[in-house]
């Protein structure tokens, strides 16, 4: 039984197909009809078309999985039985809950990007700038820890001020210590020379404390810059699920094969996790790791291998082409930081199974050229997922 149509839910389908062959009947659970292929809601603002979405029934079908459109109210693991929306309850055996994460606005008078709808158009963006001291200010608030979406969306809408030729300052708040640090030094300070060459001000280790009519006050030290529109990224709080333990904020505890603790034949995976950075390619692999143990369990496959994170990532830049490449230490390995494609297929979310499948489904057979995009991709500390509350991601991990 899989909870959730998003992608650690679709690939969780798939790897487990994949590992047990026709020896699991499947099930997924979804309120919603579609996956909403988030990474692309970067574009919307930008009049480049609606993110990407996946009907999941017939995905489900081609996969042999049952599909029933519901949301989980509830899991009673001791009659391993889930509950649903419409008050019935249906039987598993194994039970892998990928029901994400719910975006909470961080900023008062702030645009919350993203939010459910439309959060801004560019254009408009811009155009209300000229009568804040022609500024546009992109906010990351503590405690997010994925803020990639928040830099492609700064670096798109200064693409889009120099292309109408409308003078408007553009400038990132982050409590990061480097921008997009979590990557390793190397790649932060690409990053930081592509902001530096797109004349993008940079505030570090630093957060919005107050958005006023007047002007915007950073933390820490009450500095005070002029008035602004400001975008920023919205925290996260887990699902809460009656049935299951969860965390403060509502994340369900997992280990590193995505067993939930305490709990038999339960695993969750994904954003609703308590694993502290909220990013697919994160969430696919604590899939995989769950359908590899479902899988050994039921005896298919080899020995399950523990889920070992390793962050990949796709920086949307705009058109300019930028040439970088770095080698990045984390903990875990050595990391990269190119134009050149680090993965196959060169999909933002790298997924084993989900990316080729959805791949496959494109128009095009080659890819365009990575022109537009920095692949970045490090192995994270294993003692990130050994503890997670340990983690303290806005700090440069150690360099060998
Ligand atoms: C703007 C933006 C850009 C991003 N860029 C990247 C990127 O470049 N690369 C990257 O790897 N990641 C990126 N991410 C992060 C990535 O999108 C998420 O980490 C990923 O979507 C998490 O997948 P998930 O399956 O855990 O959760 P979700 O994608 O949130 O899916 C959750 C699913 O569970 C369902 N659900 C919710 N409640 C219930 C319930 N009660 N019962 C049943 N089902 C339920 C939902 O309907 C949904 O189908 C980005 C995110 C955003 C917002």
């Amino acid at each position: 039984m899989i909870v959730g149509g998003g992608v650690a839910g679709l690939e969780s389908i798939l790897a487990l197909r994949d590992l047990a062959g026709e020896r699991v009947a499947l099930t997924l659970v979804a309120p919603q009809p579609e996956l909403l292929y988030k990474p692309l809601l970067v574009e919307e603002p930008f009049d480049l078309g609606p993110a990407e979405r996946h009907a999941l029934a017939p995905l489900a079908e081609e996969k042999g999985a049952r599909f029933v459109q519901r949301a989980l109210t509830g899991v009673r693991p001791d009659e391993h039985e889930i509950e649903l929306d419409d008050g019935s309850t249906v039987e598993y055996d194994y039970l892998v809950v990928c029901a994400g994460g719910r975006f909470v606005p961080a900023l008062e008078g702030a645009t919350t990007f993203p939010s459910g709808e439309l959060s801004f158009r560019a254009d408009e963006l811009l155009d209300r700038a000229a009568g804040k001291d022609h500024r546009v200010l992109f906010a990351v608030p503590a405690g997010v820890t994925w803020s990639l979406p928040l830099y492609e969306v700064a670096l798109m809408s200064q693409r889009r001020a120099s292309q109408r030729g409308i003078d408007v300052k553009i400038a990132i708040v982050t409590p990061e210590a480097a921008p997009l640090v979590i990557f390793g030094t190397a790649a932060s300070a690409a990053v930081t020379e592509l902001l530096r060459v797109r004349g993008i001000e940079l505030f570090v280790n630093s957060t919005v404390r107050e958005v006023g009519e007047g002007g915007i006050t950073l933390r820490p030290g009450d500095r005070a810059l002029g008035p602004a529109e400001v975008v920023a990224l919205p925290l996260m709080e887990g699902p809460g699920i009656d049935g299951l333990p969860a965390d403060d904020g509502g994340f369900i505890p997992i280990d590193d094969r995505a067993r939930v603790k305490g709990v038999e034949d339960v695993y969750a995976a994904g954003d609703g996790t308590n694993f502290p950075i909220k990013q697919g390619g994160l969430a696919t692999q604590q899939a995989d790791a769950a359908a590899e143990d479902i899988a050994h369990r039921i005896g298919e496959g080899a020995a399950p291998e523990p889920f070992r994170p390793v962050l990949r990532g796709k920086l949307l830049t705009g058109d300019e082409s930028v040439n970088l490449s770095a080698e990045i230490a984390g903990g875990g390995g050595e990391g990269e930081a190119s134009l050149d494609y680090l993965w196959w297929p060169p999909h933002k979310i790298s997924a084993r199974y989900l990316a080729p499948l959805l791949y496959h489904g494109e128009a095009h057979e080659e890819p365009e050229p990575p022109r537009h995009a920095l692949d970045v991709e490090v192995a994270l500390p294993k003692e990130w997922h050994e503890e997670p509350t340990a983690l303290d991601p806005l700090s440069p991990p150690e360099v060998d």
